[in-house]
């Protein structure tokens, strides 16, 4: 029971065969009560109570930095503690970087960027006065390697945002007792590219992975585990890629 006692705050984990999900399951049986925050309000309940009763499940758009502040109210008001914020929730775009537009890029940068952003400073006041924390974020191999097969250019650098905010993140958080870590995926198996994949993209990206296969949810939700648990006490400001070895060189 890694988690026994603690209180986690997921974003983007209402999708039954997301990353978010998993790492909610994932933390609710290592003892964690969890929070899980999304756009899609009715999925997160549903989420939450699959869980179990002592889990919630709220509507919040991490665009929107006072509907994080309110989210983030509720889970407090409900637990009266949280110890712990994945945020997770992210979209890609598949286009190609001539045809990025002033919305798309907004869009982009605001969920996976701005968000990050506005939730873990709803979160700070809680933790700064509890002088404790871990924050762990979302980025991805498409912030290392520039492009990927389904998310465009302004990804690559919202998420590659991510790795620098993080960093700073972790360096003003660090005397609060608060860390904050990143994960950069290689391409996990979700609803984010579920049939976008075409089997001859497929055999070319296998041949770029040394351990042979995609990745799964649960791949990710693993490494959110070490970073919301003490087993990583002094770790802060770190990358961990979980991609199965894509980026060896
Ligand atoms: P997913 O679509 O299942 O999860 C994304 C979740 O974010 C959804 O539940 C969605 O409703 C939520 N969301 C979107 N906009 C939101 C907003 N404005 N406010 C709150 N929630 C919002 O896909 P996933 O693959 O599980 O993605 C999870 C994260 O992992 C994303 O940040 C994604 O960019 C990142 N990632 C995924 C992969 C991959 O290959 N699947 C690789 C690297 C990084």
């Amino acid at each position: 029971m890694l988690l026994k006692g603690k209180t986690a705050v997921i974003s983007g984990g209402a999708g039954a065969r997301g990353i978010g999900f998993a790492t909610a399951k994932t933390f609710a049986a290592q003892g964690a009560r969890v929070a899980i925050l999304d756009l899609d309000a009715a999925g997160a309940a549903k989420a939450a109570a699959e869980l179990g009763p002592e889990h919630v499940g709220i509507g919040c758009d991490v665009t929107d930095k006072a509907d994080c502040a309110r989210a983030i109210g509720e889970v407090l008001a409900a637990t009266g503690r949280i110890d712990i914020l994945i945020n997770n929730a992210g979209i890609t775009q598949a286009i190609k970087v001539w045809d990025i537009d002033p919305e798309s890029w907004a869009r982009i940068q605001d969920v996976n960027l701005k968000g990050v952003l506005y939730l873990s400073q709803a979160v700070m006041p809680h933790m700064r006065e509890r002088k404790a924390g871990a924050i762990a974020c979302m980025s991805s191999v498409s912030a290392q390697r520039g492009g990927g097969i389904l998310g465009g250019a302004h990804y690559s650098a919202a998420k590659a945002g991510v790795l620098g905010l993080a960093k700073a993140m972790a360096r003003e958080l660090g005397a609060d007792g608060i860390r904050v870590n990143c994960v950069t995926p290689g391409l996990i198996q979700t609803d984010i590219n579920a049939g976008k994949i075409s089997d001859d993209a497929r055999v070319k990206i296998l041949e770029n992975i040394p351990l042979n296969r995609l990745g799964v949810p649960q791949d990710v939700a693993n490494i959110f585990l070490f970073l919301a648990s003490d087993l990583s006490a002094y770790v802060t400001g770190a990358v961990i890629d979980v991609n199965g070895g894509m980026l060896i060189h």
